[in-house]
């Protein structure tokens, strides 16, 4: 009986999203920078904010998110009725492709894509294509050249994930100009506070037709925990978008603190400030021990060494000292370390312990 239950084709081809160790044997409290979480955690508004709407928890939550897009629209000069909230911007990922994706479609992303892509355009049925990057840079001409008139959906990461590093915005008008008609452009901002002068796309989502944007309160905001993200998207998008949304898919505490959080502007612009001078000083303190990095422009710098087995030792060595980074093997960049950049005295630990490590090797 059981061998004839099968699921949909592509569905077994979906490898376990693999998420950053946040354990290692015999330490009690290790230093975790392998997630991209801000280390300061939520505003301390979110957090009242949400303790405050615990007593309602025998409640169902607002179905249409209204006081949550409306503060989103309200600090970021957005469109409340064209903002879709989800369970993080996975979720957002999620109803794009099973709206738009299907048997014999192609969903378009590059080398080291996020790997949410890969499983939500499988999930959906569809065919993932990968087109090369250029010195670890998405690269449009690649993209274009690879999309069909069965794409159905490109994602970029702008800052991208596991990189750090960012195509300018010419480039991404450039991209939505020449892809298909056919097809949705969806620039994945979910670093995109960090990048300076960065809107994470927004203006192109105005312009433009077949652009979407998805944002999220993972990072930046310090609320991983809480699973929210926002789509921005054309009216029609959204409105198809919402037909697949489950009606509850935000908790109250979640809608309540997610309001809380976007509305303290100071708090993330703290943190992003704070985040960009740290940012500099790891990058530089990687180059100065001969440990190469490209400008990050995202809260994580991607370290390379000499090669796997350097990475893997420094892995190793970090773990001695009780810091987990990521070892982006699965994205294959398996030379790398992406290292989360972390509160000031972190990130000298984090320094200090590759700096015993250069030596010794
Ligand atoms: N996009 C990128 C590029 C990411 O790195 C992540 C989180 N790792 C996400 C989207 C999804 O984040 P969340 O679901 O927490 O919003």
């Amino acid at each position: 009986m059981a061998t004839q239950i099968r699921p949909q084709p592509g569905i077994l081809d979906i490898a376990l999203y693999q998420g950053g160790q946040s354990e290692i044997e015999g330490q009690a409290e290790p230093l975790k920078l392998s997630s991209n979480e801000n280390p300061f955690g939520p505003s301390p508004a979110a957090v009242a904010a949400m303790q405050a709407v615990l007593g309602q928890a025998h409640r169902y939550p607002s179905t249409d998110h209204a006081a949550l897009r409306a503060a989103i629209a309200e600090v970021h000069g957005l469109d409340a009725d064209r903002v879709i909230c989800g369970v993080g911007s996975d979720e957002i990922i999620h109803f794009l492709c099973q709206a738009y994706a299907g048997p014999g479609d192609e969903v378009l992303y590059t080398t080291h894509g996020f790997g949410m892509y890969r499983i939500s355009a499988l999930a959906a049925g569809a065919t993932p294509i990968v087109a090369p990057e250029r010195d670890r840079m998405v690269d449009v001409d690649a993209l274009l050249e690879m999309a069909t008139d069965k794409t159905r959906l490109v994602f970029i990461a702008n800052p991208a994930n596991p990189t750090a590093t960012m195509i300018p915005m010419a480039d991404l008008a450039r991209l939505a100009e020449g892809l298909p008609e056919t097809c949705l452009l969806i620039l994945d901002g979910a670093y995109a506070e960090f990048a300076e002068g960065y809107d994470g796309g927004k203006s192109l989502v105005e312009t433009r037709e077949t652009v979407v944007m998805t944002r999220t309160f993972s990072k930046a905001y310090g609320l991983g925990g809480l699973r929210v993200g926002y789509g921005y998207a054309p009216q029609e998008i959204v409105d198809v978008l919402n037909r697949i949304r489950g009606p509850f898919n935000l908790s109250g505490i979640a809608l309540a603190g997610a309001e809380a959080a976007v509305r303290d502007t100071d708090w993330v612009a703290e943190c992003v400030r704070v985040n960009a001078e740290e940012r500099a000083r790891l990058t530089g303190g990687l180059r100065q021990m001969g440990i190469a990095c490209d400008d990050s422009h995202a809260n994580f710098v991607l370290a390379r060494f000499a090669d796997e087995a350097e990475a893997v030792a420094a892995d190793e060595h970090l773990k001695t000292q009780g810091i987990i980074v990521r070892h982006p093997r699965s994205y294959g960049l398996p030379e790398c370390l992406r290292i989360t950049v972390g509160r000031p005295e972190d990130n000298t630990r984090v320094l200090d312990a590759l700096g015993s490590f250069k030596g010794a090797a």
